[in-house]
């Protein structure tokens, strides 16, 4: 199947000058979610892990089958101000400015074997952050996992210590 075909462009979003690309037709139908699935969980090979780790929002669409598939827990990664527990944070950049990011402060046990999953890797800014959340709990990252890379934008260079994999690439 050849999944690109239901990845949208969206020009001029959010801001001008930005192509967006939209993975809700993909969504919409079930046959590309079953072979995103698939594909997703081929990407991993035989890894053991313990917690998938998702980014908000769009992470949340795979991230918990996959955890659900690959016998593991879903921890979630959010923005500020949303996770109801004790939380650990970790700033990072954007173009303008930055961000924060937060995970449960028990998410993460010591020594878990971790795999990061994010709908999109851009400028790797929020990988990043996920990454070093991860590490700061002691945590092991044995991949970082997307849908779709966004080549030209060289995400994967603030990534070098792990393995980095994507099912398509722009
Ligand atoms: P980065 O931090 O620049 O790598 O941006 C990645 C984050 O922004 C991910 O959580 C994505 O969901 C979101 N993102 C960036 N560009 C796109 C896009 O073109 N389509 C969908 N999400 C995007």
């Amino acid at each position: 199947m050849n999944l690109k075909t239901f990845i949208r462009d969206i020009p001029d979003f959010p801001s001008k000058g930005v192509v967006f690309r939209d993975i809700t037709p993909l969504l919409k139908d079930p046959k590309a979610i079953r072979y995103t699935q698939e594909a997703l969980l081929d990407l991993v090979g035989g890894l053991k892990v313990d917690k998938v780790v998702g980014m908000e929002s769009r992470g949340f669409f795979f991230a918990p089958m996959l955890a659900a598939r690959l016998e593991a827990g879903f921890v979630p990664v959010r923005k500020p101000g949303k996770l109801p527990y004790n939380t650990i944070q970790q700033s990072y950049n954007l173009e303008y400015g930055s961000d924060v990011l937060e995970m449960h402060s028990d998410a993460i046990q010591k020594g878990d074997r971790v795999l990061v999953h994010d709908d999109v890797l851009a400028t790797g800014g929020t990988a990043k952050a996920t990454c070093e959340l991860i590490e700061k709990m002691g945590g092991e990252i044995v991949q970082c996992n997307f849908l779709l890379e966004l080549d030209f934008l060289n995400g994967k260079d603030k990534l070098l210590k792990f393995e980095v994999n994507s099912l398509l690439h722009y």
